[in-house]
């Protein structure tokens, strides 16, 4: 499928929100939480190369939206010149960590981990669920937190979503939020009872290694976490 570049956002340094529209077909049914290959292509549109993006956008929307970082490699390197209005190309969507209506729901996400958990939480902001969700989004300073004005919509929209930031390399004068690395306490300070929660997880390889273990070490049944990890 080829898609439009509609707009490209700098949210923070080296990380890029893209809103992609779709040439003439409707944009194809996925769940919350699904990612799909970009590709990079030539001039007469065949694949170059391609990567899996995760789709931050919610099933419902009219675009889709990635969160990407632009790490000058072999792909984020070419993507990163594209200008608005290039064609991509889009295959899929994949992936089985999917938000599936759960009820109580815990999100961990890591950096731009978080844009496969946008995709479901503004899902549960749109469909209104009722339920307790929430946000644990870890990032090493305050500048590179992505979506933060939009986490409050989401509150105000569904109040049954709870965001806690967190930084773990600084504290910085005024900050409300937590600090430090995601753990046993910290959850205990928003969540009564973790094993009666559904869990996703996305981010770096070893905070999800390292979430999987503090996990399993509150009774939380592995079955229960889905889990993505790239960087
Ligand atoms: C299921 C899935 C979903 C994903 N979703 C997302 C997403 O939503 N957003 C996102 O940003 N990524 C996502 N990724 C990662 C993405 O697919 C690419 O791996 C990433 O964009 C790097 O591609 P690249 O070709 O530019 O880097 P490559 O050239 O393949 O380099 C590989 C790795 O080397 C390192 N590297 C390369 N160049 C540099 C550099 N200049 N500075 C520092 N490190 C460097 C990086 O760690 C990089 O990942 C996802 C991966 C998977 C498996």
């Amino acid at each position: 499928m080829k898609y439009r570049i509609a707009s490209v956002e700098a949210q923070v340094e080296h990380v890029k929100v893209l809103r992609m529209e779709p040439v003439g077909e409707a944009i194809p049914a996925f769940r919350p939480g699904q990612w799909v290959f970009l590709h990079l292509l030539d001039a007469a549109g065949n694949s170059m190369d391609k990567r899996p993006y995760s789709i931050a956008s919610a099933p419902s929307s009219r675009h889709l939206e990635f969160c990407i970082e632009m790490l000058n490699g072999r792909f984020t390197g070419k993507l990163d010149q594209l200008p608005v209005g290039s064609i991509i190309g889009v295959e899929g969507p994949q992936g089985r960590m999917y938000y599936g209506g759960e009820k109580k729901a815990a999100f961990v996400a890591g950096g731009t981990g978080i844009s496969p958990i946008m995709a479901m939480l503004r899902h549960i902001a749109e469909t209104g669920a009722r339920g307790e969700f929430v946000l644990f989004y870890s990032v090493r300073t305050r500048d590179r937190l992505l979506y933060t004005a939009e986490f409050e919509r989401l509150h105000k929209k569904n109040p049954c979503i709870k965001v806690v930031v967190t930084l773990t390399r600084e504290t910085p004068a005024g900050w409300k939020g937590e600090c430090g690395r995601i753990g046993h306490e910290m959850i205990a300070r928003h969540i009564g009872k973790p094993a009666e929660f559904d869990w996703w997880m996305c981010g770096p390889v070893e905070m999800i290694k390292n979430m999987r273990e503090c996990l399993a070490g509150k009774g939380v049944d592995q079955k229960r976490v889905r889990l993505e990890a790239w960087g």
